[in-house]
This record gives C-alpha cells, sequence and structure tokens, in this order.
C-alpha cells in the first residue's frame, strides 16, 4: 500500500484529481496544484489502483513494480517543469524547488549545493554524489543558468574526502570551471542554509533573511538531482533516496543501508523487509536525530523524509531534567518527547540558547553553530532545580556546556544519544577532534 499524504512540505497541499477504483499509472498526476498559490501536483509513485481519498491522504494499492512512468512535458521554462513535477526540497522543510529556480540573482550570484549531509547516520546524499555525479552537476548547471548565476560551490564536510576527491575530479575532466569543492567544518549545522552561506562566500545574514539578500540560492544534493530528473528525464518527484538504519532484524549493529523507494511507501513495510525490529526498541525516527521525528502508525516516505531509524531503548534519566532548546534542533514539543520517554515525569526548568530568536514558526539561530555560551542557561536550568539537562545544541554549544553543567554537578544528556548509542557512535558532547 501506497500512503500519499496531501500535505508535503511548505505551501497549500495540492487537490485530488483522482477517484476510489481509479486506475493510475506511475508518474500520472493525481492531486493538482492550486491555482496561484505556492502549491505543487502530487504523482502516484507506482502504476496501480486508487483505494482511498479523503483530505490528508490518498491511498494507492501497487500492481507490480514498474520503473517507467509517465513523462512530463518540458517544452515550458525549467522552473515551470520543475514545479510540474512536484518536486520540493528534499533536506529540510520542503520548500517548493520552483520558487528558488524563479529567482534572478544579480551579476556574480552562486548556486550553493549543500552537500554537508549535517545529521548524524545519514549518508544517503553522500551515496548519491557518488553514484549519480552525472545528475548532480547536470542539475546544478540548470539551476545556474535559470537563476543566472555564474558560479556555483558544492559545500561538503572534509571528513568526507573520498567524496571530495571524486567532485573534485569530476570537475576537472568535464571542464567545469565555475563550479568547485568547498570542504566544511565537521560540525553541525554546517548545513543550516545561513551557516553554508557564511561559510561558503563569507556573508553571515540576519536570521530569517533568504538567501537571495547574499546573492545565492541554495539546493541540497537531491534537489539538484531531482532538477536534472525533471528537465531532462522528464521525471515527477516520485521516488526518495533513504538511508536505513537502527536495530532492524537483516541489518548487523550499526550498519546503514541507502535504499531508493517510492514516495508513499509505509514506514511498517520498510521494516517488515528488513525482517522486523530487533527488540527492544525505543522509536521509529524518520529523519536525523537532530530534526528528526517520530513515525506515527501510519507514517509513509514523503518527499523529503531522509531516514528511518530504529533506535534502542532510550537511556533513562535520575532525579529533575532540565532541557535547553536549539534554533537548529528538536522542538518544543520533540524535546518533552525525548525527555518523557528518557523517564523524566516532569520538566524542571526550560531554557532556548541565546542566539536562538523566535520566528512565526519556530526559532533561528543569529550565528548558527558559534556558540553564544551557555553558563547562563545551564545556571538557569540549576536554579529551577534540574540534577540533569537535556539539550539539542550544536556541536560548538554542546562543548560549551561540557564546560560547565558537569562541574556544576548537571549531568548532560543531547536529543542525540539515543540513536548514537544505537549505532555504536560516540555520543556529541565535548569537541575531540576537529577532524572526527
Ligand atoms: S548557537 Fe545556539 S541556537 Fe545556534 S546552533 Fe548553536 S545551540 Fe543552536
Amino acid at each position: 500500500m501506497i500512503i500519499l499524504s496531501l500535505r508535503q512540505g511548505i505551501g497549500a497541499p495540492p487537490v485530488p484529481v483522482v477517484q476510489v477504483n481509479e486506475r493510475v499509472q506511475r508518474g500520472q498526476v493525481v492531486a493538482e496544484a492550486v491555482p496561484d498559490a505556492l502549491s505543487v501536483p502530487l504523482h502516484a509513485p507506482v502504476t496501480g489502483k486508487v483505494c482511498e481519498v479523503n483530505e490528508q491522504t490518498i491511498r494507492i494499492e501497487p500492481e507490480g513494480q514498474a520503473e517507467s512512468y509517465l513523462p512530463l512535458h518540458t517544452d515550458k521554462p525549467a522552473w515551470q517543469v520543475v514545479k510540474d513535477a512536484g518536486l520540493l526540497g528534499r533536506g529540510g522543510a520542503g520548500f517548493p524547488a520552483y520558487v528558488k529556480l524563479q529567482t534572478q540573482l544579480e551579476p556574480g550570484g552562486y548556486v550553493l549545493c549543500n552537500a554537508a549531509e549535517c545529521e548524524p547516520v545519514l549518508r544517503h546524499n553522500l551515496a548519491q554524489m557518488m553514484e549519480e555525479t552525472d545528475k548532480l552537476f547536470s542539475g546544478m548547471q540548470i539551476a545556474m543558468q535559470a537563476t543566472g548565476a555564474e558560479k556555483g560551490i558544492i559545500g561538503i564536510k572534509f571528513k568526507h574526502k573520498d567524496v571530495i576527491k571524486h567532485l573534485t575530479a569530476y570537475i576537472k575532466e568535464q571542464n567545469l570551471p565555475h563550479i568547485r569543492v568547498l570542504p566544511l567544518r565537521n560540525r553541525y549545522p554546517v548545513g543550516e542554509e545561513r551557516a553554508l552561506i557564511r561559510d561558503t562566500v563569507n556573508q553571515l545574514l540576519p536570521a530569517g533573511a533568504l538567501p537571495v539578500q547574499a546573492n545565492c540560492i541554495v539546493f541540497n544534493v537531491e534537489t539538484l538531482t531531482g532538477i536534472h530528473e525533471a528537465w531532462v528525464e522528464k521525471k515527477p518527484a516520485i521516488d526518495k533516496w533513504i538511508t536505513i538504519a537502527g536495530r532492524l532484524n537483516k541489518l548487523a549493529p550499526g550498519e546503514t543501508e541507502v535504499r531508493i523507494v517510492p514516495v508513499g511507501t509505509r514506514i511498517a513495510d520498510l521494516v517488515e523487509d528488513y525482517g522486523g525490529i530487533h527488540e527492544p526498541h525505543g522509536e521509529i525516527l524518520l529523519g536525523g536525530p537532530h530534526t528528526g521525528l517520530r513515525a506515527g502508525p501510519d507514517a509513509a516516505v514523503q518527499k523529503m523524509t531522509g531516514g528511518m531509524i530504529v533506535t534502542g531503548p532510550f537511556p533513562q534519566v535520575e532525579g529533575p531534567l532540565g532541557i535547553i532548546q536549539c534554533a537548529c534542533g528538536p522542538s518544543e514539543e520533540r524535546m518533552k518527547e525525548i525527555a518523557a520517554s528518557m523517564g523524566a515525569e516532569e520538566i524542571t526548568g526550560y531554557e532556548v540558547c541565546k542566539n536562538a530568536t523566535p520566528q512565526k514558526v519556530g526559532y533561528k539561530c543569529e550565528d548558527p553553530g558559534h556558540c553564544p555560551g551557555q553558563a547562563e542557561k545551564v545556571l538557569g536550568i540549576r536554579k529551577a532545580g534540574a540534577k540533569a539537562v537535556l539539550i539539542g545544541h550544536c556541536t560548538d554549544c554542546t562543548n560549551t556546556v561540557m564546560g560547565s553543567a558537569p562541574m556544576l554537578g548537571i549531568e548532560v544528556w543531547h536529543c542525540s544519544d539515543c540513536v548514537m548509542d544505537t549505532m555504536g557512535l560516540a555520543r556529541t558532547r565535548t569537541i575531540q577532534d576537529e577532524n572526527e
């Protein structure tokens, strides 16, 4: 069963145009974009029969596993084809990609490729850069042409030396002097849009500002390959690269696998593909340990889903627990969900990093990944009576918390601990080595 959510990413949900019992082909539009609104259509990721249409979802019973699809019409401008493809930004909130392609940059502008793959454990962007290098550079050049960008930069963490070498060799072979690879520090969140702009073109935009204010447009790796697929292969956004990890019977401890699955694939079906959950487990996380969300019973892969991680049981905390929230980490709701899973009966003190500035929804960081000092927040938690603190901080701020909290008798927990424990990775704490 394929479960297509009508509410994917940012914008008005598309309007269903299919009926129950109707047979649909892979690539066929099943919900149309709302006219004159920020909205993209939704396509059938499989050939099959529509079994349910309601205000939230369209369910399709697949028939076989066809690879082919109904092609898009490409006799339109690139942005329009990308809109018709239903392409959303595949690295985060799911902003419609066509809007960025409509931007006209000033002379000297940049298309930036966010290849930081900032979340620990996830590696499908790295895999795709190695396996679909042609598509990545093709998408980059289509985006540069559409926006008038003169230069392209691929920002990738310097620890991924093999991928950097591969991309650099490709640029040389293909003679693409207007595109370059720029190594980034191995810290979370260097892939945050304004962090990437700061670390590539040396401009720190204010919280809430758009990349165009720095004469830049930012796409993630898979969005650029999606632009190529829409424009060159006439393919709608119907498949998704994801990382699978965690306590699944067919995965060894610490192993990860990269898969390409149809959008709408049920998480329960993916779990079954891997022989079920290796119990005991804590949760099924969709996305990475900083910004991922717990999967509900009817969860399915969406156009922006980056991974499925089945975690082990949550570590348990003793004594009163306070929380310090980060702008680039879990929301308040998610932090409290993690705290409850760690056995905290109530929250004793709640603080937000002083770099986090409130937005219409959530927070944005003033200077992502550069710690403004955390001692005041840790003292606030201690004053409220907490003996332990759960943080959602970036690498730099976690390092700072570690410089004060243990000395004040406060035990430190990080929102990513459960995932890191599950994967046998070192917990995020004090920075030991910039290269790791
Ligand atoms: S400085 Fe604060 S708000 Fe910004 S990334 Fe670090 S923890 Fe988050």
